[in-house]
């Protein structure tokens, strides 16, 4: 039997993971957000030249199986942020999906895109 959390409840149970290291709720719902628009994007890269998803330069190779394969999900992103993610993996001090610069802009290219495909 399962029953819905209060608002009260998540709010502690999200201090008490933030207390304890981990993400908030909030954080994972943000990472949850920012995930889900990275793979509604991910297809596209194979049809048209965009700028790199995590860092928004355009410094992606037209061909995207030629630019770096993210580590946090399953897109390409090009070769400098390939780079930084390797490091990260080895400090162990991962940037969050929602800090990607997709994520952190509402009219990304991902907009733009919807409207041609229509
Ligand atoms: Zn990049």
């Amino acid at each position: 039997m399962s029953r819905d959390w209060t608002k009260e409840e998540i709010q502690a149970a999200s201090k008490a993971m933030k207390a304890a290291g981990h993400m908030s709720y909030e954080e994972v719902c943000a990472e949850l957000d920012a995930n889900e628009k990275i793979q509604r994007f991910a297809p596209l890269q194979r049809k048209y030249n965009w700028p790199c998803p995590r860092c928004g330069r355009w410094a992606m190779n037209s061909d995207p199986v030629r630019n770096a394969l993210s580590r946090r999900a399953e897109i390409y992103i090009c070769d400098q942020c390939g780079i930084e993610e390797a490091m990260e993996d080895f400090t162990g001090k991962v940037t969050p999906l929602s800090s990607w610069d997709i994520a952190k802009q509402a009219d990304w290219p991902l907009g733009a895109a919807e409207a041609e495909d229509e």
